[in-house]
């Protein structure tokens, strides 16, 4: 390939683009990732990711990295007006996807743990300090304009992935300005702190009226402190850190070398309308920015990265045509929009300024906290819009769950006695996943379809019983009883799970050529690579 093409040019280093990349990498695309700063973010930003985070680091083999960066396993307190605690979630006592459901970080040791994982890939390239700077596609392919250390340069791309944050170049480039969206505009300060007394292992909201407030205890001491600033307060300069000192101060001294930031910022609650036009895909904050209430900004980033990252691959390697990439928006589009809401929601909820709500919702849920249902709807977070899509690259969504859901992911028992996570034998393609089939029935499907996608083949049995040896087939019982919840309705069937764990249709093995011919249809016609695309966008 020439020095001046590449297959995926990857814009913004920051976790969102960096995801990207590496799950790009560990698929052999090549890929050019620029980034306009030297090095990774060193303001903290997002401070906790989640259990679908923690799932894509195992599925782009980072795991052991990212749990040396993350406080695994944390939960929030909700407090009212009194600072009487409303509500404790701590997610579900099962781990639904296989980790835990809140796991604070560092925002710049994730994004660096991130860029070193890179380094595992002789196909990705990173640029530092070069920013995109003008962006061209035709029907085959995209031109990048560079700007860094050696001058302006082009270099060409079949599909380009905007990654380049809020105020990103390429939604613009794309007709996307401005994002629409509900206009919510707040000023919060953000005070992140080192050698913290704080030892909670929740992080606390603090529905004071008079000073809606969050304070996320991290990891090593660290914490960060937001405070809702007034309407008539306008800090600038050292004013800022006044402030600062006189908010933090009943939780402990603010002296300057304990302080990695402290800043004002605005919230913002917007969604773009298109997620790709032709070549060009944007995925995080440049496709959709939220308030940091219900945490799911940089995880929301995250859900993008693990669910483009496999269609570009699959399109780039001629299993399926450029029309894939439009179940991208479909789905990734409506699940941003959900959690949006969800943001505005809590911040609505549990940051109000008027005393008369914080009132209600304070006997709402003192009451509520009496009903063990309503205890376990906080309890488990049940509130977070579920993994599931209700539209995309599904074949029989009517048809109800698991379709379009993200399989669980237990523990499974091997029939040496061995336990690993479901997860380490799906490897990072589709799998067909028979439940509660004799796995000859899964090793005997003989689609055409089954070689083009390079599927794995997995049974897994329900019911607490002992796996059997298989041939062409690992069969695995599911040890946790986890699934019996999930797929109790589909024994018998064939399950198809995309490469982002999402469970893309069920089929009787009677039924397989029927149902290969329709996700085949869906795939699309793949392109002929050096050649004219077959597609138009
Ligand atoms: C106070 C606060 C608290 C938050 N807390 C949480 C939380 O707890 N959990 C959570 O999930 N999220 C949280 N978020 C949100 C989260 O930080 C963001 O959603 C996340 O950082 C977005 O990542 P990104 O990679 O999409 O964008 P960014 O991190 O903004 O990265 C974009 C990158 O693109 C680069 N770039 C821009 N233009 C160009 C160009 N033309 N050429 C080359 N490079 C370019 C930039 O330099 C930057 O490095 C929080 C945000 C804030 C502000």
């Amino acid at each position: 390939m020439p020095a001046d093409s590449t297959e995926v040019i990857v814009v913004g280093g920051g976790p969102t683009g960096l995801a990207v990349a590496n799950a790009l990498g560990l698929r052999g695309i090549n890929v050019l990732l620029v980034e306009r700063d030297p090095g990774v973010a060193e303001l903290p930003r997002a401070v906790s990711i989640d259990d679908e985070a923690m799932r894509f680091m195992q599925a782009i083999d980072l795991l052991d990295e990212a749990e040396r960066v993350t406080l695994p396993g944390t939960g929030t307190k909700y407090f009212g007006a009194r600072g009487q605690l409303l509500a404790y979630a701590r997610g579900s006592e099962l781990r639904r996807y296989g980790h835990p459901v809140k796991n604070p970080i560092d925002h710049s040791e994730f994004q660096q743990m991130l860029l070193d994982g890179l380094s595992r890939f002789p196909t990705v390239e990173v640029r530092h300090r070069t920013s995109l700077t003008a962006l061209s596609q035709s029907r085959d392919g995209v031109t990048a304009a560079l700007d860094g250390p050696d001058g302006p340069r082009e270099v060409h791309g079949r599909i380009l992935v905007g990654a380049d944050g809020g105020r990103g170049l390429v939604r613009r480039v794309i007709g996307e300005e401005p994002m629409r969206g509900d206009a919510f505009e707040q000023r919060w300060l953000v005070v992140d702190t080192v050698d913290d007394p704080h030892d909670e292992r929740y992080a606390m909201h603090f529905g004071d009226p008079g000073r809606p407030r969050v304070i996320v205890v991290g990891r090593g001491g660290r914490c960060r402190y937001e405070f809702l600033i007034h309407d008539d307060e306008h800090p600038e300069g050292d004013e800022v850190l006044a402030l600062a000192r006189r908010l933090v101060a009943p939780y402990r001294d603010l002296d300057p070398a304990s302080v990695v930031r402290c800043t004002i910022y605005n919230f913002y609650a917007l969604v773009a309308e298109r997620f790709r036009v032709g070549r060009v895909l944007i995925a995080g904050d440049a496709a959709h920015m939220m308030p940091p209430f219900a945490g799911q900004g940089l995880n929301s980033g995250l859900r993008d990265a693990a669910n483009l990252a496999w269609k570009v691959g699959a399109v780039l390697r001629g299993q399926a045509g450029l029309t894939l990439l439009d179940s991208y928006g479909a789905e990734r589009r409506p699940h941003a929009r959900e959690m949006v809401d969800l943001s505005i929601r809590m911040g609505a909820v549990m940051m109000t300024r008027s005393r008369v709500r914080a009132s209600a919702r304070d006997v709402v849920f003192m009451m509520g906290r009496r009903v063990p249902l309503f205890n376990r709807f906080f309890r488990e977070m049940r509130f977070k819009p579920a993994a599931a899509y209700r539209a995309g690259l599904f074949v029989g969504l009517d048809g109800g769950a698991p379709v379009g859901e993200m399989l669980l992911q237990p523990h499974v028992l091997h029939r040496d006695g061995r336990i690993t996570r479901l997860d380490d034998l799906m490897g990072s393609g589709f799998v067909l996943l028979g439940v509660d089939v004799a796995p000859e029935v899964v090793a005997d499907l003989t689609d055409p379809l089954w070689t083009r996608l390079g599927v794995a083949r997995l049974a897994v049995v329900l019911g607490d019983r002992v796996p059997q040896d298989g041939v062409g087939c690992v069969c695995v019982a599911d040890a946790d009883g986890l699934l019996a919840e999930q797929l109790g309705s589909v024994r018998g069937e064939i399950l198809v799970i995309r490469p982002d764990r999402f469970v893309a249709g069920r089929f009787r093995p009677d039924g397989e050529r029927a149902w290969a011919a329709l996700l085949d249809r869906m795939l699309g016609e793949p392109l002929v690579l050096g050649t004219p695309s077959l597609e138009t966008a």
